[in-house]
């Protein structure tokens, strides 16, 4: 202790520990500043999880220290806890950031890709280094995940390194006041990276005729290969359907709808209707795409079905460049693959695009980790993540226990991977469909750089116990090379939609029983069925089916589940039996007598027609009866159309049965048949299914929670993608003094199928 003469109070030394996501996001500097502003003496460390601080203070200066630093800290950071101790005391002279002691086993929290702030745009305009240079970027904005080849986060370690700082950037990246102090990828027009423009019989490399020559290509038509944070981007107009057609071809993708870039915020909104909390997620740091309602159409042939449009907002140097010089509101921007390969990030792979595309512009820093742009919605005044990558990954979900060298490999379709490093899950970005070879290869090789960058030694595998997922062959591989090695190494195989409820539990903190509603397409059953409409009551190690919806065939099996008319003739075939084929139904006469025949045969003989209790298949069947859908041309098509023309105003529902252990949609289907012979819109008859969702999920969780005294309700699975069956059901378990947990940071889909299986292998 120290008496301070001219006041009389008493100055300590003070420990603060900060521990969260505080490297890399300007978080050392902006401590310096608030320690200046207070006057207080100490210095600044980074350690593993954290920084630590110490101060000569006294009490009451220290929280009001404290306080400014959780008011103040920069955007990107998190500030997970602050522990403050006294410790013996040392005079400081002055504040100084100390020099970072690293390599641990212990990770450092790496900060996701950030888009370009406010203050470098404008620098941009008055920095004379940096005019109009495209990589500017300062400790609160610009590339990080995307750029890391391993840890600790310096510039060595990042593809920032074949960079050599110019005097001006170097000055910049050493002075303590300026904001790029420690700003790892500083650069400025003559020392950072460039672009270049590959055209047919042209090659630019300023700037300017850059931006022109992109101007034109939109301007025609055309469509250019552009580099962006975490892969390419197919880029054009986004408001003529020549463009997109163009597009479409080249991608050989249907009618899947493309994302888009707005100009603004303001353009954005003649185009669709959007609210405040719609309007701080699609600006925030991260600048996800958002799902918005659609109000007016860009061209038409962007979401041709759908009332939705995905919309984002600038987020690189180079697209407020873009959009300075082009007078389009929005230009269409999707990632640059052929249909279900990953993104493409090489500038070698991006070739074979060459006579695909007009031109492609590309520049010389290499992209380290691959992400595609994440996808969120507004559900219920909360921002749900439905893609989870660009800006979010590799942030960790916080967990209350231990999940320390646990690896879970994740799904098939909508794949994602977790790592467990303490009690932090740390999940990969959106993998897609471990089918694709290409996405394959990218699946084991992102897993091979997690391991590596994070330092992990896998002692427990957690995968889905479908035998075939590759993800769970994987696994397998994995294990069997763990075990000749570590005798206690552990291969634990969890059902899928367990690990959809526990993924809900891990991400809201639950550690009790709870009734479990877990909808989606498709998941491996215990009794070799698929399921996907199921009930159930659990805690992370154990799980009884309550009730499911009832067993229906699915004719085809793997055909089924793209081709919806296909389980529209099973449902129909369970409700009706042989008669269905006379119903005066649209959709049936244009299928061949033939065709039916066969059909049926398949389903009595039980020949490659698996049984399902599929939420998915079942809306797929709804679609198919009412004419909206008969063969999807992308994933889970058939129930966002479904949604897309859901009339709000219609509170009615069609009739159901729960029984013992099923829950059976034959009356339902039989009014459904009903309504449509009667010519009744398909916009009612789509309200009335949902409501009649929203009703069973309701009338099963009474019935269960009478019986067992649980109030926890969580929900996962696809179908909770849904809007208005979760913003519905929400609201009306909230009434009834539920307590009800719906996912948020982690998608409800397959993609949050990872973090489930990892809290499950936990506790087990
Ligand atoms: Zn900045
Ligand atoms: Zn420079
Ligand atoms: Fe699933």
């Amino acid at each position: 202790m120290f008496v301070n003469k001219n006041n009389n109070l008493n100055i300590y030394n003070f420990k603060i520990k900060i521990k969260g996501l505080v490297q890399g996001v300007g978080f050392r500097p902006f401590i310096y500043r608030t320690a200046n502003i207070f006057s207080l003496n100490g210095n600044i460390s980074n350690n593993n999880n954290g920084v630590v601080i110490e101060v000569n203070c006294d009490n009451n200066t220290l929280q009001k220290f404290i306080k400014s630093i959780k008011q103040k800290a920069p955007l990107a950071s998190h500030i997970n806890t602050i522990e403050t101790k006294k410790i013996k005391f040392k005079k400081h002279n002055d504040f100084v950031i100390k020099k970072s002691i690293n390599e641990s086993n212990k990770i450092t929290e790496i900060s996701p890709d950030i888009a370009v702030c406010d203050n470098c745009l404008d620098d941009m305009k008055k920095q004379k280094h940096r005019i109009n240079y495209p990589f500017i970027n300062c400790t609160n904005c610009g590339p990080r995940f995307s750029i890391i080849k391993s840890l600790p986060y310096d510039r060595e370690k990042t593809s920032m390194n074949k960079f050599e700082m110019c005097p001006e950037c170097n000055s910049e990246y050493t002075n303590v006041l300026d904001r790029r102090f420690h700003a790892q990828p500083v650069a400025c027009n003559s020392c950072g990276p460039v672009y270049t423009l590959y055209g047919k019989n042209k090659k630019l490399f300023e700037l300017d005729e850059i931006i022109l020559e992109i101007k034109n290509i939109i301007k025609k038509n055309k469509i250019a290969a552009i580099k962006g944070i975490g892969g390419f981007h197919l880029m054009c107009s986004a408001t003529n359907n020549i463009a997109v057609d163009n597009l479409r071809k080249l991608k050989s993708r249907d009618k899947k709808p493309f994302a888009v870039m707005f100009r603004n915020l303001q353009t954005l909104s003649e185009y669709a209707y959007i609210n405040n909390i719609e309007k701080n997620i699609i600006s925030s740091w991260r600048r996800p795409i958002v799902l918005l309602k659609k109000k007016k159409n860009l061209a038409s042939k962007i979401t041709s079905s759908l009332d939705t449009i995905g919309a984002m907002l600038p987020y690189m140097p180079l697209h407020y460049l873009i959009f300075e010089t082009i007078n389009e509101p929005a230009i269409i921007l999707t990632s640059a693959n052929i249909s279900d390969e990953p993104i493409i990030i090489d500038n070698n792979d991006i070739v074979k695009l060459e006579n695909k595309v007009d031109a492609i512009i590309t520049y010389n820093r290499e992209i380290c980790n691959r992400t595609d742009d994440s996808v969120v919605r507004i559900i219920n005044n909360k921002a749900r993540l439905l893609r989870r990558s660009r800006s979010y990954t590799p942030e960790p979900i916080r967990l209350k226990f231990d999940v320390e060298g646990i690896f879970a490999a994740g799904a098939e379709l909508v794949n994602c991977f977790a790592i467990g490093k303490d009690n932090l899950a740390i999940l990969s970005q959106h993998i897609g469909d471990l089918k694709n070879i290409e996405t394959y290869s990218f699946y084991t090789e992102t897993i091979d750089k997690f391991i590596k960058i994070f330092r992990l030694n896998p002692h427990i595998i957690a995968c889905d116990m479908h035998p075939d997922y590759l993800s769970s062959r994987y696994a397998n591989e994995l294990y069997n090379k763990l075990k000749s090695k570590n005798k206690n190494a552990q291969l634990i195989k969890v059902q899928h939609h367990h690990a959809h409820i526990a993924s809900c539990m891990a991400e809201n903190n639950i550690n009790e029983k709870v009734i479990g509603v877990s909808f989606d397409g498709t998941g491996y059953g215990d009794d070799g069925n698929i399921w996907g409409g199921e009930f159930m009551i659990c805690d992370y190690k154990k799980y009884s089916r309550k009730k499911h919806f009832e067993y229906i065939h699915m004719p085809g099996g793997d055909r089924a589940a793209k081709e919806p008319w296909r389980m529209a003739v099973s449902y129909l075939y369970s409700a009706y039996g042989d008669d269905f084929v006379d119903l005066e139904l649209p959709f049936l006469q244009n299928i061949e007598k033939a065709k039916l025949k066969i059909l049926k045969q398949a389903i009595d003989k039980n020949i490659n027609s698996p049984l399902t209790s599929s939420a998915g298949r079942l809306f797929d069947a709804v679609a198919s009866i009412i004419g909206l859908c008969q063969k999807s041309s992308f994933h889970a098509e058939a129930p966002m159309r479904l949604e897309s023309i859901i009339d709000c105003n219609c509170k009615d529902y069609y009739d159901y049965k729960i029984y013992e252990t099923k829950i059976s949609f034959k009356d339902t289907i039989k009014q459904i048949v009903i309504d449509v012979i009667n010519n009744i819109s398909p916009s009612i008859i789509s309200a009335k299914f949902h409501n009649t969702i929203i009703s069973v999920i309701f009338e099963t969780i009474n019935s269960i929670s009478k019986e067992t005294n649980i109030r926890n309700i969580v929900m996962s699975g696809g179908t909770f993608q849904n809007k208005y069956i979760s913003e519905n059901i929400e609201n009306k378990l909230i009434k009834h003094k539920y307590n009800i947990y719906l996912q948020s940071k982690i998608p409800p889909n397959d993609g949050g199928i990872a973090l489930g299986q990892m809290a499950i292998a936990a506790a087990i």
